[in-house]
C-alpha cells in the first residue's frame, strides 16, 4: 500500500496508472488520521484496516501535490559512506560502524518543493529513506524488517562548505538548511516490492544523470542499519533513516558541480516512484 500526505491529511493511494486515493480519517470514520504522523502510533492496526479499504471510488491522484509522508519524525537518522564507490570518491575508507549523523527535523519537507539555496556549495544525495513502524530497541537482523513501516525516496541535500569546515566535519548542520530533506512522494510498504533489499536508485539534475546504483550495493543493508542503530538508540514509530547515497555527488566531480537556481533535481527509486525538487536563488537580505 501507498500512504501520502495531502495538505496535512493522510491518504491511501492506489499504485496503478489510474491512481486513486481516499482520505484515511473519512474512510475509517475517524479511527485513523487525519494527521499522517499519527498513523505510526498504531501502524499494525492501521495497515490491517487499510488492507481492506476500498480505493476504487476514490479521487484521482493526478496533479496532486503531496506533503512529506512523515512530516514530524521525532528522530531522523542519516548514514554516511554506505556505498563503497561513494566512500571512495569522498576519500574515506569503509568504516567498521555506519557513519551516523542527523538531519534536524526542521529540514524535512515533501515532494515538489522549491528549496531556497543558501550561500555555498549545495549538492545532491539521493537516498532510500526507511520509515520505522514499530519501536525497535536492540533488534536482530531476522526481525529488523518487521519494525519498518515502509520506504520512501529522500534527498540528503548538503551544503559542502558548512559540512566540511572546521577541524571536525559538521555533517548535521551542513545538511539541515530549510528544505534540505525532501521526502516522498509517498511511503510504500515493504510487501509491495519484489526485492525490498535491491532497488534501482538514481537521480538527475536538469536532465543529466548524476547518480545511478542499486540499494543492494549498500555496505550496511536495511536490517544491519536497524541492528546497529537500535543497539544504541530505541528507534521510535515514525522515525526515519536516510540510508546513504551512492557515488556521483557534485563535490567529487571534475569539474565540481553544484546546484544552481532553476535546476530541477529528479530522484527515482524502483517501486516507489519519482521525487522532484526545484531550487531558487538565495533571497537578498
Ligand atoms: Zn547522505
Amino acid at each position: 500500500m501507498r500512504v501520502a500526505n495531502l495538505a496535512g491529511r493522510a491518504v491511501l493511494v492506489d499504485g496503478t496508472a489510474d491512481a486513486r486515493m481516499i482520505d484515511v480519517a473519512e474512510a475509517s470514520d475517524g479511527r485513523f488520521g487525519p494527521d499522517p504522523q499519527s498513523l505510526f502510533d498504531d501502524w499494525a492496526a492501521f495497515t490491517q484496516w487499510a488492507a481492506s479499504a476500498e480505493l476504487r471510488d476514490g479521487t484521482l491522484v493526478a496533479e496532486q501535490v503531496f506533503g512529506a509522508p512523515v512530516p514530524r519524525p521525532r528522530q531522523v537518522f542519516a548514514i554516511g559512506l554506505n556505498y563503497a564507490e561513494h566512500a571512495a570518491e569522498a576519500g574515506y575508507p569503509p568504516d567498521s560502524m555506519p557513519v551516523t549523523f542527523t538531519k534536524f527535523p526542521s529540514s524535512i519537507v515533501g515532494p515538489d518543493v522549491v528549496v531556497e539555496l543558501p550561500e555555498g556549495h549545495v549538492d545532491w544525495e539521493v537516498e532510500l529513506v526507511v520509515v520505522i513502524g514499530k519501536k525497535a530497541h536492540k533488534v536482530d537482523r531476522e526481525s529488523a524488517w518487521d519494525h519498518v513501516a515502509g520506504l520512501t525516496i529522500g534527498q540528503d541535500i548538503s551544503e559542502r562548505i558548512t559540512q566540511l569546515q572546521g577541524s571536525a566535519p559538521q555533517f548535521s548542520l551542513g545538511k539541515s538548511f530549510p528544505g534540505f530533506g525532501p521526502t516522498g512522494p509517498w511511503l510504500v510498504t515493504s510487501d509491495e516490492f519484489t526485492d525490498r533489499d535491491d532497488l534501482a536508485i538514481s537521480c538527475s539534475l536538469s536532465g543529466e544523470e548524476m547518480q545511478s546504483s542499486r540499494t543492494g550495493m549498500m555496505l550496511y543493508d536495511v536490517p544491519e542499519l536497524l541492528v546497529r542503530l537500535s543497539a544504541v538508540c530505541p528507534l521510535l514509530p515514525g522515525d526515519i533513516i536516510f540510508s546513504g547515497t551512492p557515488s556521483g555527488i557534485g563535490n567529487r566531480r571534475t569539474p565540481q558541480r553544484f546546484i544552481a537556481p532553476d535546476d530541477v533535481l529528479v530522484s527515482e527509486i524502483e517501486g516507489i516512484g519519482t521525487l522532484v525538487t526545484r531550487f531558487s536563488a538565495t533571497a537578498s537580505q
